[in-house]
Order: C-alpha cells, then structure tokens, then sequence
C-alpha cells in the first residue's frame, strides 16, 4: 500500500509521527495492537456518532450478514432508510443511495449540469468535497479565473470548469457570479466547514448565497456529509433555515459502513436514471449491511435527548480546553456548534481558510503527540475537527481536559 494506507491523511504526515494501529473500539475508546487505551475523537472521522460498537447497530448488522451481504436487487431495508431521510430533510423529495460521500458530490454535480444545462460550477476554499477531479481543484484567493488542478492526474481543462470564491464572503461568490453570467450550474458548500477545521457561517451567509444562487438560477448543493445528522437530525440546513436544491449525505448516514445518499427536489432527482437519462449506479449501492446499520443509527439519533446530551458534553469539553489553554497562555480559538469543534493555535478569529491558515502548525504537532501519547487520539492534521459522540462520558471529557491542560505546559 502507498504510504502504508488505504486514505493518506492516515499516515501521520502532517504530524510527522508513526501512525498507530488500531485492533478494536468500545464506546469512546479504540485500542492499538500494543493494547493501548484512547479516548478517540476521530470516531472514523463523524460516521461514529454513537460511539464504537454499539450494541444495537452490532446486533442489527449481524443478523443482516446472516441473511446476505448483497444482492444487487431492491430490498426493504433501503426503502425504509429513503422514507426516514426523505422524512428528516424538509429539502429532499426523492434520494439516491451511493457507497461514499464521494461519489454523492458527483453525481450531485452532474445533476445540477445536466438540470441547468450549464458546465460551471462554483466552490468555497477550505471546502472539502470528496477527491473527485472537479473538486480537486486550487483557486487561491479571489483568483476565480486561475483555477488550478490541485494536484496532477487532474487535467487543467476539467479544473477550468470548477470555480471559487472565499467562505463567509458572500460579495466574493457575487463577483464570480456576475463574470460568468448564466453559465454557473451549481454553487457547493459545506454549511458549516469543517474540513479547514470548524468554520462556522456567519448570520446571513448561508441565505445570501441561497438568492445568488436563485437570482442566478443556478442550484444550491449542500455538502452534508459531515453536518447531515451530526448538528441535528435535519442537517445544519435545519438550524440555518436555508433550504438548497440538492444535499450530499454521508458519514453518519452509513452507520459506521460504506453508505452515503444524494437526495434533492423531485424534478431535480427525476433526472437519474431509470427514470431519467442522467446516468449513476452501483453494485454495492445500498446494501443491505449498510442500510441496516444506517437504520439503527438513525433511530438511535432520534432518542430521547440525544441531541442535547452531546451538546451538554461538547460544551463541557469547549469550556474545560479554553480554560486550560487561558491557565497555561496558551493561544487558543475554538470554534463550535453541537458535537463538532476544532482548536486552532491562535488568538484570532477563525472565519474562512485564510484565517485557519494563520494557527500555529508547530504547536498543534507538539499538542497532538502529546496528547496521543497520554491517550488521547485527535485527529492527525490542524485542518480537521473533533467528533464527540454519545459514547462519550463527562469522565472522558473531564480526563482530556486534564490531559490536555498537562500537555499546554509542557508546550
Ligand atoms: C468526508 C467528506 C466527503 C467525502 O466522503 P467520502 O465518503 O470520504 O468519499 C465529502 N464531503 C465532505 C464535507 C466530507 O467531510
């Protein structure tokens, strides 16, 4: 394997440490072949929003193995997961189910080409939306008309077609709207960022964009893949109240397994094939060991307080870091909302790529070691945000805190 991996950020690189291995998770916990104990805030980067494990997504996934993996043919288990994602997501009509949040930002674009019958399609630095080649692509700032493959094997005529505007900027997307007048299929965006660590949008952005958009009868993607039922059980479109024309789901949706959804209005999603002539398919698609495991995490998603108990502990973990960080003079933003946050080395506020770029990278390497070294696993990279999950207890939290302020001393 390239790299020793199967997903580059895998690797430690941008830690420059040796990654460990992992032989099994339990709750709020994964456990390296040495038998190490770490509290995990990775959860496999969001999908694990109940923890490792749970007993009812274990169970409903064993009985599924027991009656067949896959069989290439409708069954009911993906008819009950389309009603209960149709039924949480006021935006979607009608949804298709894919295998990767990958593969649901394509055939979310192609749709959007195809509906608008225009090729451009515009996009926010710092999101992230799969490793598709139109989302591979380096605009820099402000330069809309210089986009660049991001990296090579992504031809420069492909990445042309995909242009950018600053996140949080909305006069930045109305100025590329107005140079490329009637040929924009489709604005993405990740409604709350959380692949240049945790960006929140500010008041208005989200609902501005959705009237660019319209005045420019061009289609609003929201890449939900992260935020879908993470945030709240509609999406990060339901705190926001902005509705977009197609969603991107993945992550949580699949339950822990490769199962992701693109889902949108009626007339936009009648374009698929075998209804339409938009073509997408896929052998494993909606199998029956994700969609089960997609449906027990989802009904657990709607207990009780579920929702407000994460918020409760994230809070609890925002707070402890901050104080930490303020007793050992540590610089330090946290940006939040529910279970989803990310610490950035500095004082500023953090609202779009530029300003993440700004945090201390060194820092954040000494932190991160020093964590993992104590038990703690955060993600291996300053650009990516921690997951809390149900699993979670106020104990966990209260020992990362205190690890945590143990490691901003040594710093
Ligand atoms: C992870 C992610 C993707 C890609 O999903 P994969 O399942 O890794 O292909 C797309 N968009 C966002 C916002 C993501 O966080």
């Amino acid at each position: 394997m390239p790299g020793g991996v199967n997903s580059p950020v895998r690797a430690f690189g941008s830690v420059e440490k040796t990654p460990v291995f992992i032989a099994r998770g339990k709750g709020s916990k994964i456990y390296d072949i040495a038998g190490n104990e770490y509290i995990d805030y990775v959860c496999s980067w969001g999908p694990l929003i109940a923890g490792h494990c749970h007993p009812k997504v274990v169970s409903a996934v064993n009985a599924a193995a027991k009656r067949g993996t896959s069989f290439g043919a409708p069954t009911i288990a993906e008819t009950e997961l389309a009603e209960m994602i149709c039924s949480a997501f006021d935006s979607i009509d009608k949804v298709r189910l894919v295998s990767s949040g990958t593969e649901a930002v394509m055939t979310a674009v192609r749709l959007a080409r195809a509906f608008t019958d225009r090729k451009y399609i515009l996009k926010m630095e710092g999101c992230y939306h799969g490793h598709s080649d139109s989302m591979l692509v380096n605009a820099g700032s402000g330069s809309a008309e210089f986009s660049k493959p991001l990296c090579p094997g992504v031809p420069k005529e492909i990445a042309s077609l995909t242009l950018a505007a600053e996140y949080n900027n909305i006069d930045s997307a109305a100025k590329v709207f107005d140079k490329y007048k009637n040929e924009i299929a489709c604005c993405i965006i990740e409604p709350v960022a959380a692949n240049m660590g945790v960006v929140l949008p500010k008041a208005g952005y989200l609902q501005s964009l959705r009237k660019l958009c319209d005045n420019n009868k061009s289609l609003l993607i929201f890449d939900e893949v992260i935020t879908g039922f993470r945030l709240y059980y509609g999406g990060a479109q339901k705190i926001f109240n902005v509705r977009p024309d197609i969603t991107c789901l993945g992550k949580i949706v699949g339950g822990g397994l490769p199962c992701a959804a693109v889902g949108g209005r009626a007339e936009i999603m009648n374009l698929l094939a075998p209804i339409g002539s938009v073509y997408q398919a896929g052998t494993l698609s909606g199998n029956p060991l994700a969609t089960t495991a997609s449906i027990a995490t989802l009904k657990l998603l709607k207990t009780k307080n579920f929702y407000s108990k994460l918020e409760e502990n994230s809070k609890f973990l925002e707070k402890g870091l901050l104080s930490a960080a303020k007793k050992t003079n540590i610089p330090m933003t946290i940006n939040r909302i529910g279970s989803l946050m990310s610490c950035f080395f500095t004082k500023n506020r953090v609202e779009n790529f530029e300003d993440a770029k700004t945090a201390n990278v060194k820092l954040f390497k000494t932190f991160f070691a020093g964590m993992l070294e104590r038990g703690v696993y955060l993600a291996p990279s300053p650009f990516e945000a921690m997951f809390v999950s149900a699993a979670h207890s106020k104990k966990d939290i209260a020992k990362t805190i205190f690890t945590a302020q143990n490691v901003f001393g040594k710093l």
